[in-house]
């Protein structure tokens, strides 16, 4: 075939794998019922006041969207005290991950992140044919090492990704941590603050980055409604930075990228106090009833603050995973993070957790 020559940079990329659709495991599998608890979704679903929201705009759908997202930045620059002009939203905040690097990262400028962690901040450097290198997390609660990553920053260092709590681990960065770093980091240097499990943190001490962000730090801090909000089909995400930072960012964003059912139902959504309680509530059940069950098994999952835990089951996790996927519960394998013998597993319902529990012990009764 007679085509351009795609760039050369792009060859290092591997598609995406996202967690396995409930729809494609019953049909390859001819099972019924099956879980996920693979990609950290909320299993109580959306809020229904959103869902309400919804359903009041499907008959505008023939009208483009409000590009500025007026409505949904006026709401949420209240809630958090910043002004509306340091927001900015994305199609998810995977969208606002690859707006840093296309304003910041010409071929071979650098970023540094840790391991293991979200996999799009590998990506967004790899599209723009940037550098990176990453700091492994340390000791059994996976801290950051936050000497190495200060170490590893040069003159060629634009950006550095940090994600609190950390996906997969669940660990989080604590205020003191994040203020010794940022201060010591050398100017020019951008922070991403990936905060998407941020409402799940019983931590007060958890890193907050709008101090920073008010006084002007080069810090974006990056959130979603596709974890406690229970959005994640609609694709909406935002981030919060100082204004300099927030309109770099719009040259490169598309002029309709968040789509209006999104901006209707996240509006809602923020409204919903009851609805991401119960959420949240669900969450910290959810934790004590899987470190509960996963003790009694032997094993101790990372202590996390966040909707899913990381654990060793000290076995072949490709081989514990398909086992569960015949039994329908769908988790999320630890060798895609470099730690091949650790599953990630999403807080579900009582139910859900109950069903993966015994689908676990079982896989170990007979099959592993
Ligand atoms: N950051 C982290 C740490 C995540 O785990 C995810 C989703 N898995 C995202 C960002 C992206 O979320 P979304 O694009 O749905 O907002």
């Amino acid at each position: 075939m007679k085509k351009p020559e795609m760039r050369s940079c792009l060859m290092s990329i591997t598609p995406y794998k996202p967690g396995k659709p409930i729809e494609e495991v019953e049909r390859e599998l001819g099972l019924k019922n099956v879980i996920k608890m693979a990609s950290n979704e909320n299993p109580l679903g959306p809020s229904s006041l959103a869902v309400e929201a919804m359903q009041g705009c499907l008959d505008k759908m023939h009208i483009y969207p409000d590009g500025s997202c007026y409505y949904l930045r006026q709401a949420l620059a209240e809630r958090l005290q910043v002004e509306p002009e340091q927001l900015i939203f994305g199609n998810g905040s995977d969208e606002i991950l690859s707006f840093l690097t296309l304003a910041y990262i010409k071929p071979g400028e650098e970023a540094v992140m840790v391991t293991p962690t979200f996999s799009e901040y590998e990506f967004a450097m790899r599209i723009m044919d940037g550098a990176f290198c990453t700091i492994p997390l340390t000791g059994s609660d996976f801290s950051y090492d936050f000497e190495a990553v200060l170490n590893s920053v040069n003159e060629n260092t634009r950006l550095v990704f940090i994600c609190s709590p950390n996906n997969p681990t669940g660990t989080i960065i604590r205020n003191s941590e994040f203020k010794d770093f940022i201060e010591r980091l050398p100017e020019k240097v951008l922070v991403l603050l990936d905060q998407a499990y941020l409402e799940y943190v019983n931590d007060s001490d958890h890193v907050s980055g709008l101090d920073y962000i008010a006084k002007g730090y080069p810090v974006i801090a990056l959130r979603t409604f596709s974890k406690i909000y229970g959005l994640a089909g609609l694709r909406i995400g935002y981030g919060i930075a100082p204004k300099e930072i927030i309109s770099e960012l719009n040259r490169v964003r598309e002029p309709f990228n968040v789509n209006a059912m999104a901006q209707a139902a996240a509006i809602a959504a923020l409204d919903d106090i009851d609805h991401v309680e119960r959420s949240r509530s669900l969450v910290n059940r959810g934790r004590k009833q899987l470190t509960e069950g996963l003790a009694e098994m032997g094993f101790r999952p990372v202590p996390d603050q966040a909707n899913f835990c990381f654990v060793d089951i000290k076995e072949d996790s490709q081989k514990v995973f398909q086992a569960l996927l015949k039994k329908g519960v769908i988790v999320r394998t630890g060798d895609i993070f470099g730690f091949p013998t650790f599953i990630r597993v999403t807080y579900g319902t009582e139910e859900q957790n109950d069903r993966f529990l015994t689908a676990l012990k079982e896989v170990f009764a007979g099959e592993c």
